[in-house]
């Protein structure tokens, strides 16, 4: 299994970041449809794509209004639009407002919010489970889990860090956990305040749910230096993180 790193910051890009998006190629998969989501096309393997959105902020969506030339580039059959149905109708009234962006895309909309599990991927072989998080406006992370290999990838983000037992037990033994560390420890109040997560939190997220790897992602745009959250303490809770860069390949 293999995750393509598009975009691995929030808020806003950098010059090395772009907002949150991740590929599944084989899988034809998408984890959040930030500004990465324009580096999609040469990666595109399949005749199908699932966009799986935690949320509808704008570092979170705004790659929908990439498609037309996404698709223009690299065209497919079917492109499915996944998330709670709150969020698909702001995107769709919003951004998709004829003041804002005047050009409809042609994708499918499908709420989860009445289905506990989807199928998704060619042939329905990943199947996505969901959960609320807490977050301004709410947000949902996703269960990824692959029938074939019994693999599976958990995506966290826009997330103040869950440590109760039910929400460790729906992530426990993940072979992979992607987990939003927007801040590091000395701006927790920050992250306290915004939703988000801090570098002790989602390492502890990990520990706690006992995965076999976390990578950090929805990494602050303004920490621009060589350790952004705090390597050596995150890895002091949980020893096997990793901080997402754009580009990077996550084999699983
Ligand atoms: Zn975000
Ligand atoms: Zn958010």
């Amino acid at each position: 299994m293999k995750v393509h790193c598009l975009g691995t910051t929030g808020y806003h890009p950098n010059d090395h970041r772009h907002t949150s998006c991740y590929f599944l190629p084989a899988d034809g998969i998408v984890l959040d449809a930030g500004s990465g989501m324009f580096r999609l096309p040469p990666l595109i393997a399949t005749d199908r794509l699932d966009i799986l959105l935690s949320h509808a902020h704008l570092d979170h969506v705004i790659g929908l209004t990439y498609l037309h030339d996404i698709l223009y580039t690299r065209p497919v059959q079917k492109v499915v639009v996944w998330g709670e149905a709150a969020k698909l109708k702001a995107v769709q009234e919003h951004l998709f407002h004829e003041l804002i962006f005047p050009a409809p895309i042609k994708v499918v909309w499908e709420p989860i919010d009445d289905r506990k599990q989807i199928k998704i991927g060619v042939g329905g072989a990943v199947t996505a489970a969901w959960q609320h998080q807490q977050h301004p406006g709410g947000s949902v992370a996703y269960r990824l889990h692959w029938r074939k290999t019994n693999k599976t990838l958990v995506y966290a983000t826009d997330t103040s860090g869950d440590l109760s037992p039910p929400s460790l037990q729906w992530m426990k033994g993940a072979d992979l956990l992607m987990h939003e560390c927007y801040f590091r420890d000395d701006a927790k109040q920050w992250a306290i305040k915004t939703g988000h997560s801090w570098t002790t939190r989602a390492a502890e997220v990990a520990r706690d749910a006992d995965v076999s790897r976390l990578v950090l992602t929805h990494i602050n745009p303004l920490a621009t230096g060589p350790d952004p959250v705090d390597l050596n303490l995150a890895t002091s809770i949980f020893k096997n993180t990793q901080v997402a860069s754009d580009g990077d390949v996550i084999e699983f």
